[in-house]
Order: structure tokens, then sequence, then C-alpha cells
């Protein structure tokens, strides 16, 4: 690649670390990402996190689909659920904290936070405290996993206002702005209430030229209605598309030859899917020429359950014993070792990490 080396916000955590994978894979990646081509600096976009702007290209090793907070769990479709208890929040600022720093430590430079509807004002306090950059999103989550006041909107009209003004001026009376929206579909077939979702995402989308990630349920039915509904898809990322569920996998070689990003986020669940399949399903893209399209992550998420922090998996109906291990580090810490160990290139992973969440926040087309 041409071009000057880039000064590197990456903070330097070898020998810091006592994982000893970690570190072998952590050493390989500074070498790896130092270069920026003319091109991409052409492309160069000023990304909102929750602490101010970051250039894309500086936004380095980066995790697009994480919750710094989350609010799920079984007591999420009760119109009473409280999702952080008042005496609970000192406690939620210094657990996100805890893992946003492990995070920091293992060389993750920013993550993505994909919970559509949070406490902005929590999220200033944890970010403030932490090396890691934060992007927050705006949009909307399932139907009858969101607040009641986003669940209850009706009008595609007054959805895509909600976005726009997250996305240009900022959330709830702040001046944090969003740089993502998120979407998202409960089953098979998009509701006519998704729909609504969708298009205005996309106009808003288009507006603003913000790119946007999705929650799959059907993943061509999804990349279909935005395209028609005028969105770039450079600019869509398709969630948990991985083996066994969401898609047909010509399909989705089709959406990847279109320009959409493919998210693969079930490292350590066997249950959702195999490890040899998760391995298959991501070589298949590489080997047909699209590892510029696959993103990797971990979808890291916990809440608050009768003052217990539950992570995703560790409750029914998978009782995963290792599910609280899931944290944004493992990334780093477990997945990246288990995907070298399995033929995987410090090259790909590199590229699955940082170059495509970079080409995927720098581009400049509506
Ligand atoms: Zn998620």
């Amino acid at each position: 690649m041409k071009g000057s080396k880039y000064s590197i916000t990456r903070r330097s955590f070898i020998g810091k670390s006592s994982l000893s994978l970690a570190s072998i894979a952590a050493a390989a990646f500074p070498a790896m990402c130092a270069l920026v081509s003319p091109l991409e600096k052409k492309n160069n976009k000023l990304i909102p996190t929750v602490t101010g702007e970051v250039a894309s290209n500086e936004l380095g090793t980066t995790l697009m689909h994480e919750h710094i907070l989350w609010f799920s769990g079984p007591r999420a479709e009760d119109p009473n659920y409280e999702p952080i208890p008042d005496n609970l929040i000192p406690e939620t600022i210094d657990f996100a904290l805890s893992l946003l720093n492990d995070a920091a430590r293992v060389g993750i430079d920013t993550i993505v936070d994909l919970t559509p509807h949070r406490p902005i004002d929590l999220y200033e306090k944890i970010a403030k405290r932490t090396p890691v950059n934060i992007i927050v999103s705006t949009g909307f989550y399932r139907r009858l996993k969101s607040p009641s006041w986003k669940a209850d909107m009706e009008d595609e009209n007054q959805m895509e206002a909600l976005m726009l003004k997250e996305l240009t001026e900022g959330i709830d009376g702040t001046k944090i702005r969003a740089g993502i929206i998120k979407i998202a579909q409960e089953g098979g077939t998009l509701s006519d209430w998704e729909k609504k979702v969708f298009r205005a995402a996309a106009r808003a989308s288009k507006a603003t030229g913000t790119p946007m990630a999705t929650h799959t349920g059907n993943a061509f039915e999804q990349f279909d209605l935005l395209v028609k509904t005028g969105v770039n898809p450079h600019k869509i990322l398709l969630s948990h598309v991985d083996v066994g569920r969401k898609g047909i996998p010509g399909e989705l070689m089709t959406i990847a030859r279109e320009g959409s990003y493919l998210e693969v986020d079930t490292f350590g669940q066997e249950f959702y899917t195999p490890w040899n399949e998760l391995v298959a399903f991501i070589r298949s893209f590489c080997d047909a020429g699209f590892a510029n399209k696959v993103i990797i992550d971990i979808d890291s998420n916990w809440h608050w359950e009768n003052g217990q922090k539950v992570f995703e998996g560790a409750g029914p109906p998978y009782f995963d014993p290792n599910a609280a291990s899931r944290t944004f580090a493992y990334m780093i810490t477990d997945a990246v070792p288990r995907l070298l160990k399995s033929g995987f290139s410090m090259k790909e992973i590199n590229t699955f990490l940082v170059d495509n969440p970079r080409n995927f926040f720098s581009n400049n087309d509506l």
C-alpha cells in the first residue's frame, strides 16, 4: 500500500496483558494496519462518538455490533420494566467501564453500540472515563423489546424525524449525535410496522449519508427493501447472518457482491453456530473474494435480572456456563486466536476488524 504511516491511536498493551494468546494476536495487529492509501485518505470522514468526532481512518480495531448497556431479557416486554434500578446505577457504570477498559487493554479502539434506546447521560459518564471510542446508534429495535414510546409510534414520518434529529442535532437534549442507524426484524418476514421503520431508516440514511446495521431476520428481504428505498448497498450491515440462521448462502453472496456487509457474531456460542460451521461460513466469503465484506464482533450484552448481571445465553434455554466470558475483549483473547488456529491469517483478521469497519464508515456517497 502507498501512503505514509498515520499516527496510530491504538493504545499499546503489549507486555501489559497477562493473556498470552491475546498478546500473540495483538502483537501482530499494529504492523497490519499502519498504512493508509491516498484513496482512503480522500474518503476519510468525521464520525460522531459520545466524546466528539473521530476520523474514520483512525477508528482502529473496531467491534461493529456491541452493547455498552442492554435492556432486553425476559421482562423487557413488560411495560413497567425498569431496566436499571436507581440503586444499581453506580455499579452499572463501573461494570460497563471495566468491560471497556479490558477491551482497551487488548487493543480494541472503537465500539459501535447498537442499542438504539439508551440512557445517553449514563453513556456520557462512561465514555468520558474510557479510552475506547463509543459510536452510538439511533433507530428502532424489535417492537416487543422497545420502550412503549417507540413501540407505539405508527407514523413513518415521525420515525424518520426522530432518527434525523439524533443524527444531526443530538440525542435527548444533548449534543451527542448517533453515528449509525440500527433497525431490527422480529421474525422471518418484515411486519408492517417494521417496513415503516425500514423505509424511515432508509430515507434518514439517504439524507445524511449515515450507514445502518440491521438485526437480521430475513437478510434478503431486508436488503431488497432498503435498496429499493434508495439506500446505498455499501452502507448496509446485516447482523447475525451466520450459518443455520438467516440466509440462503447464494442470496448472501449476492448481497456481498452488491456491496453490503455481513456480520458474524456467534463466537463461543456453539448453540447458535457450531465452530466448524462458523469457520466454513466466513471462509466461503473469503474464497469468493468477499473478505472485504465480512464483519466480526461479539454482540456482547448483559442486563440486570433480580439484582444479578445476566449475559446473553446464561439463562434459558441455553444455560451457557461461559456466557459471562463473552465480553468485548473476548474477540481478541479467544475468538482471534481460535480463528488463527482455524487457518485465517492475521491479514484477513485485520481486514475484518480494522479495514472493513473503516471503509464502512468512510463511504462518502449518499
Ligand atoms: Zn445486538
